[in-house]
């Protein structure tokens, strides 16, 4: 006879006679095969979409670029450059988009490198800081020092910090100051985005680092709910702590990451190896 494995969710509860001796289980099992085999093939989609999408995309990006130098060497002034300036806005979404996307599906099938090295965590912060302020008109201000070092992946803990500034900045009134705060214990560093906005419902938090949940789905700020997962999974990936805290609706909202802190003496090798 031919195998035939399917996917159960079994739930049970031991019995016993009044001597204590061992009857067996009382419980359930429900057939998920089908949800299963639906959630892999979402999975295989949102895969192969985002890498086909991918190609294109790029070079759609290079050609875009292109014509912005060549309007700015020429001068070119009116119409045709709004049009193309606000392609190019809608063109940074779309890359954000995808590679979200991207990194849903390599970090599902746990294809995520993290290059570790040595890292300056107020260097970092301030840094990534820095970059961002440029791409919005709210007023952002750097608190603290921790003059510690961490041993982290560069490039993707500034995704974290980037997306958390995003999220403040999406869901909080313009008027309203964002404060990065940067603290230390013996042992560990950490970095908090407290905004002055919309807050999350307390009832809502405990899903908020789910894969595409957002708290307000009809509220459209451009997101797909995926920045606060893709920023856990990376965290986790540092052996971090992520944690988010609000005191509820309209009361603003904290989030941030704790990293252990490297022993100023210790040498990235030796940590290592
Ligand atoms: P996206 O921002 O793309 O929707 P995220 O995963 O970054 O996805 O965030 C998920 C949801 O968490 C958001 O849609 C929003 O409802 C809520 N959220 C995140 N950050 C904040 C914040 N600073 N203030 C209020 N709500 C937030």
């Amino acid at each position: 006879m031919e195998d035939n494995y399917r996917w159960v969710l079994d739930k049970g509860v031991p019995r016993f006679d009044a001597n204590g001796n061992f009857l067996g289980f009382i419980g359930a099992a429900v057939d998920i095969n089908d949800q299963k085999v639906l959630e892999r093939k979402k999975d295989e989609f949102l895969n192969v979409a985002s890498h086909e999408l991918k190609t294109p995309l790029t070079s759609v990006n290079a050609y875009v670029q292109l014509i912005e130098e060549r309007f700015e060497e020429d001068k070119v002034e009116g119409d045709v450059k709004n049009y193309i300036s606000k392609a190019s806005r809608s063109l940074g979404k779309l890359n954000q988009l995808i590679s979200d996307l991207l990194d849903v599906s390599r970090l599902e099938a746990d294809k995520v490198r993290i290059d570790f090295h040595k890292l300056n965590f107020d260097q970092l912060i301030r840094n990534t800081v820095d970059n961002f302020m440029p791409t919005t008109d709210h007023t952002i201000v750097v608190k603290g020092k921790t003059d510690k070092f961490v041993t982290g992946d560069e490039p993707r803990l500034e995704q974290v910090i980037l997306n958390f500034l995003s999220n403040a900045v999406k869901f909080s009134p313009i008027d309203k100051e964002i404060i990065v705060a940067l603290n230390t214990d013996d042992q560990s560093v950490w970095v908090e985005v407290q905004d002055q906005g919309i807050g999350i419902d307390k009832n809502k938090m405990h899903k908020i680092f789910d894969r595409f949940y957002q708290v307000d789905e009809a509220n459209h700020t451009g997101g797909i709910g995926l920045g606060l997962y893709i920023s856990k999974e990376i965290i986790q990936r540092h052996w971090g702590d992520i944690f988010i805290d609000s005191e509820g609706v309209n009361k603003g909202t904290t989030i941030g990451f704790r990293l252990d802190a490297l022993e100023q003496k210790v040498s990235i090798r030796t940590f290592l190896f």
